[in-house]
């Protein structure tokens, strides 16, 4: 069984795992079919996420096939799923108030446990979700991002009309741009990378610009997706009075006009991960119209043996999602 291994940041080799130990009762045995690579990945990799530890094995948006399941396990051996890379306790106050993204407890397997960018991945199958028939292996690969987006966008109701700014066309960027123009929302999408812009575009009717190119106009919802300082502070910028700003990019630090907020009632959302099953299983509902476009977010598929040309793509930030691909390698 072959498997990705960050020795520590920097050392990422691929080497021969070991094969997983006969499952308990509630496992399953997931042979990966597709590993799309994060913005978080890269931390990993790069050592610049805080919460990461090594040596560890990454990779967390994941899809497959169940190849083994213990005894009390509810699916089958044949079924595709998609992995809940963050465990949760179901028991800690946040837990019991349905908020399982901010679990007390919360491990983030690729991250601060083993992950999955591996042939073989063993996990409980409280994890698991089944991927329906009709859906392409290449779609289902995004539930995991775009239910971030979902989570966040749940955040305010957005309405047919409204106007979005999305600060930062990455991934997250991205998808959160598919999802307003889907529901009807006026969009403007906002990078500093033309190769960005030009992609977002691509999505369907979004104006896309550099943050120069705004001037005066206001917003009812800004999204800031891009991690930056100065973006935060262009959200607060660029959001109407009585606006909402969610905020899923992980700027450490910020400086916000507080008289600004306070006076025009603005409200600031911060937006970690989603929850499960919920926000999953309306990621899965979205991404089964076949109308809703989200096809230009993956750029390469490449071959999970290839991976340091996958990282280094992904890194240079001019594509969009890099999805290892772990199935034709047999
Ligand atoms: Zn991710
Ligand atoms: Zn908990």
């Amino acid at each position: 069984m072959l498997e990705l291994y960050l020795n520590k940041p920097g050392d990422l080799q691929l080497r021969e795992g070991d094969s997983a130990p006969s499952l308990s009762n509630e496992e399953v045995k997931i042979k990966v079919i597709y590993g799309g690579i994060c913005g978080s990945d890269l931390g990993v990799f790069k050592g610049s996420l805080k919460h990461a530890s090594y040596p560890l094995r990454p990779g967390h948006e994941l899809v497959g096939t169940i190849i083994e399941a213990g005894k009390d396990v509810n699916y089958k051996v044949g079924m595709r799923v998609v992995i809940f890379p963050n465990s949760f306790c179901g028991e800690c106050d946040f837990c019991l108030k349905g908020k399982t993204n901010i679990c007390r407890h919360k491990k983030s397997i690729g991250v601060n446990t083993n992950g999955g960018f591996s042939e073989e991945l063993v996990i409980s199958e409280k994890y698991v979700l089944p991927i329906p028939d009709d859906m392409a292996d290449e779609r289902a690969v995004l539930i995991e991002p775009f239910a971030v987006v979902v989570h966040a966008l749940n955040k305010v109701s957005l309405t047919p009309g409204m106007t979005v700014a999305i600060i930062g066309c990455g991934n997250e960027g991205m998808l959160a741009a598919a999802l307003a123009n889907h529901l009807g929302a006026v969009v403007t999408a906002i990078d500093i990378n033309p190769v960005k812009l030009e992609r977002v575009r691509s999505l369907g009717d979004i104006k896309a610009v550099h943050p120069e190119e705004i001037t005066d106009e206001a917003f009812d919802v800004v999204i800031e997706a891009a991690g930056v300082k100065s973006a935060v502070e262009q959200a607060v910028q660029l959001v109407r009075p009585g606006g909402d700003v969610i905020l899923i990019g992980l700027a450490q630090q910020a400086d916000l006009p507080i008289v600004q907020i306070v006076r025009n009632e603005i409200t600031l959302h911060g937006s970690i991960i989603y929850t499960f099953p919920h926000d999953f299983e309306q990621s899965i509902e979205y991404l089964k119209k076949k109308e809703f476009n989200v096809s230009p977010v993956i750029s390469k598929i490449v071959p999970f043996t290839e991976y340091k040309m996958a990282y280094e793509t992904a890194i240079s930030g001019d594509y969009g999602k890099v999805v290892l691909n772990f199935k034709d390698n047999d």
